[in-house]
């Protein structure tokens, strides 16, 4: 593996930086704990369309360093970009004509798009999935709820994960393209702790009908493969959440060293403290680790070579990694540190949900304990 970056990923990495700083960090400050503005999403998507956040390039090394910048400066907006590029994926496997209207208002930022697994009942082991799909005529009804589901409340396209025959277990799993102008269901938003700019919703699914041919793998196409694909497509998620987790823990650090530097008792700068600095060398070396893991993680999936041991250390280190060193920014700040007037309150927030989404912690524990061990927790 090399570890060095390209002279033009290096080049667009500091372009990208200057330009996130510039034209999106205001955005950033105004709704980072607030809903941004539906009218503004084409805006924003138009001023990020040369950094491919919706998987416009190949170069998974390229866009990786690119998720990291913007979660540095707006995790809540990478997040948004991360799951309308999911679902536009998902919708690029589906109905020509959906594709053709879909794709391009999706790219524009003018329809948004969720992923839904979870349900009430069904969070770690989305092989227990309850929400039904039945083959009636042309269409399938479904009929269910999911929970926590990513620009819920926004979404014009929702890829819903349903069951399509329970006598076949998880062979009946499969994801269905839902169009909310022609199939419509509700949505009602979930607050919480951090990332709150980046809404995440009830959904419910009441006799919702939808064509037959909007079922992922087409009329006659294999169920089951639904669930396979869901838990590849897995491996990148857990690397962009491991992304998002490492461009916080980056702000976070960066105004730590700038406080410690700054702030002054017993006539020093308390970043001349050793206590100070063992936490600022923890910080630097923690988030150097996982950085190495989660650029080897996407160097694997880039290779298409399989690699959920690989993903799943990232993706549980780097978010791990992201609250101690969110926790230790907040205490370097002292008090400050606990204001919503600085900056590194919302890091800590918006890291410590990143332990739960794409896979818990301790799923990713026992994914890596599996690859170790050779014995799965999971039957
Ligand atoms: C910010 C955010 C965004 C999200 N976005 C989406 C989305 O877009 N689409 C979507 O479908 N879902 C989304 N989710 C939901 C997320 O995927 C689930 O919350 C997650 O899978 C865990 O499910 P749960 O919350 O029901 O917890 P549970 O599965 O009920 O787990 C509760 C606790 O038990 C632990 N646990 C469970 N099983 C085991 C086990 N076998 N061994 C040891 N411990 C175990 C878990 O680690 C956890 O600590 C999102 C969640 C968050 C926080």
């Amino acid at each position: 593996m090399d570890f060095d970056f390209t002279e033009e990923q290096l080049l667009l990495r500091e372009s990208a930086r200057k330009f996130l700083e510039k034209e999106i960090k205001p955005a950033a400050v105004a709704y980072g704990d607030a809903r941004i503005p539906r009218e503004m999403f084409p805006e924003l998507f138009r001023k990020l369309r040369p950094f491919s956040y919706m998987g416009e390039t190949d170069d998974l090394i390229t866009a990786a360093l690119l998720s990291e910048e913007l979660a540095r400066v707006f995790p809540a907006l990478e997040g948004i970009m991360m799951i309308n590029s999911a679902c536009a994926r998902y919708i690029q496997a589906g109905p020509h004509d959906l594709r053709e209207r879909a794709l391009p208002a999706l790219l524009a930022g003018e329809k948004i798009g969720c992923v839904a697994i979870t349900e009430p009942n069904v969070g770690s082991n989305p092989a227990a999935i309850e929400t039904r799909a039945v083959a009636d005529g042309d269409d399938y009804v479904i009929n269910g709820r999911k929970t926590w589901i990513s620009n819920g409340e926004l979404s014009d396209y929702a890829i819903v994960i349903c069951q399509t025959d329970p006598a076949k277990g998880k062979e009946g799993i499969c994801p269905i393209i839902v169009e909310r102008e022609r199939s419509a269901y509700e949505a009602r938003d979930l607050p919480k702790l951090g990332l709150k700019a980046f809404a995440t919703s009830e959904l419910v699914f009441t006799d919702c009908r939808v064509p037959r041919e909007n079922r992922l793998g087409g009329r006659r196409g294999a169920a089951g493969a639904g669930l396979k694909a869901l838990l590849q497509g897995f491996q990148w998620a857990r690397c962009r959440v491991a992304l998002m987790a490492l461009g916080i823990a980056q702000a976070a650090f960066e105004a730590a060293v700038d406080y410690a530097r700054q702030r002054r008792q017993f006539g020093k700068p308390i970043g001349a403290f050793q206590l100070i600095q063992d936490m600022v060398t923890g910080m630097a070396t923690e988030i150097d680790a996982a950085r190495l893991l989660t650029y080897r993680a996407v160097h694997l999936v880039k290779k298409g070579l399989r690699c959920d041991r690989e993903t799943s250390m990232a993706k549980a280190y780097a978010t791990e990694m992201a609250v101690r060193t969110t926790s230790r920014a907040v205490q370097i700040h002292g008090a400050y540190g606990l204001s919503p007037e600085y900056l590194v309150e919302r890091y800590f927030r918006d890291a410590r949900t990143l332990t739960i989404p794409d896979g818990t912690t301790e799923i990713q524990k026992l994914i890596i304990g599996r690859s170790v061990l050779g014995l799965s927790a999971f039957r």
